[in-house]
C-alpha cells in the first residue's frame, strides 16, 4: 500500500480493532504488544481495491499461483512460503490447480493506480466463516500484485519481490502491519510486515513467528 492517504485510512479503520486487541484475555500477543494475528476490515466490495485480512481455516495453507504472475514474483512467493513460513507451525503448499481446499489464489495484472502494489481480499463467493477466536477465516482468498508502472519499485529487484511476497502472504494468514500507528510505536525491529517499504525487510520477525505459532496449531499430520 503506497500512498500516505491510504495508510491513514487503514490506520483509522484499525483503531477500534486495536482497542479490542488490548482487552485482556484476547488472542492478542501481549508478550510484545503487537496485536498479532486476526481478521480485520470488512470485505466490502465497494472499497477500492476491495481488500480485507482474514485468517486461514487451519494450519495447512494451500497456495495456487496463477499464470498471470510473472516468474520473478512467483519465485518470490514460493521462496517466502518455504523460507519465511516454513519454520512456523504452518504448512505451506503450492498447488498446481485450484481445489475446494485452496486457501490463496495469487494473481497479477495492471489494476491501475488504485493505491496499492499488493493486497488481499476475501470475496463474498469464497468459503468463509468465523473461528473460535472470533476471526473471519477464508479460503479462496485473492492475493493481487499490481503490475501498474506506478508500483514498479515494489517489484523491481529480488529484495523488493521478497518483501512483497512475505508481506502479502502474511496478510493471508492474518498478520497485521507493524510500524503503522496505532498498531505500534514504530518498527523497532525489521519485519516484512512493515507497510510501504519497497526493498524493505524481506523476512518475518521472530515475534511474527511466535504470533503464528500461538495462533495456529502444529498440524497432527503435517505431510
Ligand atoms: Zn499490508
Amino acid at each position: 500500500m503506497k500512498p500516505m492517504s491510504l495508510k491513514r485510512v487503514v490506520s483509522s479503520l484499525l483503531l477500534p480493532i486495536m482497542l479490542l486487541a488490548l482487552v485482556p484475555g484476547t488472542v492478542s500477543a501481549e508478550h510484545h504488544g503487537n496485536p498479532g494475528i486476526g481478521s480485520f476490515l470488512d470485505c466490502d466490495p465497494a472499497l477500492v481495491p476491495p481488500r480485507c485480512v482474514s485468517v486461514g481455516n487451519d494450519s495447512i495453507h494451500r497456495v495456487y499461483i496463477d499464470p498471470s504472475v510473472p516468474n520473478g514474483i512467483a519465485w518470490a512467493v514460493r521462496r517466502s512460503m518455504s523460507g519465511d513460513y516454513g519454520p512456523t507451525h504452518l504448512v505451506m503448499r503450492v498447488q498446481s490447480r485450484i481445489t475446494r481446499r485452496t486457501d490463496v489464489i495469487v494473481r497479477a495484472g495492471n489494476y491501475g493506480q488504485n493505491g496499492a502494489a499488493g493486497w488481499v481480499w476475501c470475496p463474498p463467493s469464497s468459503p468463509q466463516g468465523v473461528n473460535g477466536h472470533g476471526d473471519r477465516w477464508c479460503r479462496h482468498q485473492r492475493l493481487f500484485f499490481n503490475l501498474n508502472p506506478t508500483y514498479r519499485a515494489f517489484f523491481a529487484d529480488r529484495g523488493s519481490r521478497a518483501y512483497m511476497a512475505c508481506h502479502e502472504l502474511g496478510h493471508t494468514i492474518g498478520l497485521r502491519h507493524w510500524g503503522n500507528p496505532p498498531i505500534s510505536d514504530g518498527p523497532a525491529r525489521p519485519t516484512c510486515m512493515q507497510p510501504d517499504v519497497p526493498n524493505g525487510p524481506t523476512d518475518l520477525h521472530r515475534w511474527d513467528i511466535e504470533d503464528i505459532n500461538m495462533y495456529y496449531a502444529l498440524p497432527a499430520t503435517s505431510l
